[in-house]
């Protein structure tokens, strides 16, 4: 199974090493960011699955970096760190949408068993798909690479293998352009080519049924004026070995 990512922003460097050592002897892949800036950057990347964030961080405070987060990110789990005693911050923090927090300084096990808690929990904690198939064919994210109902095969680029993962761990949902941007290339900045996004879009669409194939299902679902859904015909696969055509 895939290792569980967590994104660290902490500007103690002790503190910061402590947490990193923790969640890796936890069972956790644990990355760094020493300041807001580079922590909000690093939470917006792709297979994110927890943000541990402390408050009083240089060049973007804790909770400038929650707000942020939380416009393409709504659902991402975030523990905040915070002093002993600032129980206004711990307020402030789970106002602005923290799943918990965490007072230092923290035993190991306590920082564990609220990192399991909240990923347990987690409503959009989404099951890793290793797949999506339809009539026409299977969709392997380990390979990127598209396996025809009739065995052709057809390779996807990373960044559309990106799009189609985030529209399979989120079903049902309307992704925006922002979003995907957001997501798949770690961009922030509003009006930065979100038709970039639709041109990707309709390459992939392509890829997934080409001209010469006699299903046509709907992969990908373009809801107007608001951006891309998976198709109801999509199935996601879970499994560890996916089917492959
Ligand atoms: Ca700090």
């Amino acid at each position: 199974m895939r290792r569980r990512k967590v994104v660290v922003v902490e500007d103690e460097p002790a503190i910061l090493q402590g947490l990193l050592d923790v969640l890796q002897v936890g069972g956790y892949e644990a990355v760094g960011a020493a300041d807001g800036l580079t922590g909000l950057e690093q939470s917006r990347h792709l297979g994110v699955d927890l943000v541990l964030l402390d408050l009083l961080l240089p060049r973007m405070d804790g909770l400038m970096v929650l707000a942020e987060l939380r416009k393409t990110h709504p659902n991402l789990p975030v523990i905040i760190l915070t002093a002993r005693g600032s129980e206004e911050d711990r307020v402030r923090g789970l106002q602005g949408g923290a799943d918990d927090y965490v007072v230092k300084p923290f035993s190991a096990r306590e920082l564990l068993a609220r990192v399991e808690a909240v990923l347990r929990r987690s409503p959009e904690r989404p099951a890793p798909v290793k797949a999506i198939k339809t009539t026409a064919g299977t969709v392997d994210f380990e390979r990127c690479e598209i396996v025809f109902a009739g065995g052709q095969r057809a390779n996807l680029s990373e960044m559309e293998a990106g799009i189609l993962t985030h529209l399979a761990v989120n079903p049902g949902r309307v992704i925006s352009r922002d979003e995907l941007l957001m997501r798949v290339w770690g961009i922030g900045g509003g009006n930065l080519e979100t038709r970039a996004i639709d041109m990707h879009i309709t390459r992939l669409r392509g890829k997934l049924n080409p001209p010469n194939t006699e299903e046509n299902p709907d992969w990908i679902v373009t809801v107007r004026g608001k951006g891309y859904m998976l198709g109801a015909e999509v199935t996601l696969l879970t499994t560890e070995q996916p089917e492959a055509g």
